[in-house]
């Protein structure tokens, strides 16, 4: 580790009266060469814009200014903001807003680049991947979840993330990174992950109703990945008071449209959209 980031971070946050936020996932880069391997990882491209989310003290900023002609930059805490305000003031490349990404209107970007507040995740990927044009991006996430990212013919790691994620992007490569090259020190593992948007999103996926029902539907079964289809799908409805059909009807949709009664985790990412897709389409017969 590079002490001599750590100490420059300790003594803005003193300056600041800032102390690290937990809720806000506030966890700074002190390692200038993990910097250093993330800019590298993203590939960026001068023409290339790029949105950053939580740039907190601009580790990260720092080098993407000088890369991209056009950087979003999104800090909720106010404080940071305006440090990042005044650090960044005569970088005209350099957009910074002081809002939650989780509510803003995000204007279009190429690529994303982030350490991402941990806690929050989950809902970033939804507004920031789960669409139609989903950007690329270079991620610092834990590293369980990174795990499950990919798909590897494993029952543990093929989760709810595993398919929702897959059915939009493809995860490319990982890195792990050492939790001691952020302050506070978290007390997860982590890892830089670069994910890619898939060429072809289904078409499913491609419409407001279809796309919500899509993630619904996923977040609905996959606590079931042990059962068998008809009971996963059975435990999903039973959840929602708007649908009325019995094991019955579900075991003749699969029929019907000659899909296995196998267990659950044993379909792959592809299979569980298409079998959304026939899915969405029974219930709105
Ligand atoms: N990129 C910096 C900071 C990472 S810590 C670095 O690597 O050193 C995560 C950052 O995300 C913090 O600055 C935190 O204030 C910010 N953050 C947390 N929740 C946020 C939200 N909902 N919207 C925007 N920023 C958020």
């Amino acid at each position: 580790m590079n002490n001599m980031n750590k100490i420059e971070v300790l003594h803005t946050l003193k300056q600041l009266g800032i102390r690290p936020n937990k809720n806000l996932g506030q966890n700074f880069l002190i390692d200038k060469n993990t910097v250093s391997k993330i800019i590298l990882e993203s590939k960026i491209k001068n023409e290339q814009s790029i949105l950053e989310i939580g740039p907190g003290l601009g580790a990260l900023t720092e080098d993407l200014v000088k890369y991209s002609n056009q950087i979003y930059a999104y800090e909720i805490d106010s404080g940071l903001f305006f440090y990042l305000s005044n650090k960044f003031s005569n970088y005209e490349n350099l957009k910074l807003y002081n809002e939650d990404i989780l509510k803003a209107k995000i204007p279009s970007h190429d690529i994303i680049i982030s350490n991402i507040p941990y806690s929050i995740t989950g809902p970033i990927f939804e507004k920031v991947f789960y669409n139609p044009h989903p950007p690329r991006g270079a991620l610092v996430i834990e590293n369980s979840i990174a795990e499950r990212l990919f798909i590897r013919n494993n029952y543990k790691s093929f989760s709810r993330i595993t398919v929702t994620f897959n059915a939009f992007m493809i995860p490319v490569r990982k890195f792990k990174i050492s939790r001691f090259n952020f302050f506070p020190t978290p007390k997860i593992e982590l890892s830089l992950v670069i994910v890619e948007p898939r060429k072809a999103i289904d078409e499913l996926l491609l419409s407001d109703d279809g796309r919500s029902f899509f993630l619904k539907f996923v977040a609905g079964i996959m606590p079931y990945k042990n059962k068998n289809m008809a009971n996963a799908i059975n435990y999903f409805l039973k959840k929602d008071k708007n649908f009325n059909y019995s094991r019955q009807h579900i075991e003749n949709f699969l029929h019907e449209n000659q899909i296995k009664n196998d267990k659950l985790a044993r379909f792959s990412v592809d299979e569980i959209i298409e079998l959304s897709k026939k899915f969405f389409a029974f219930l709105n017969k």
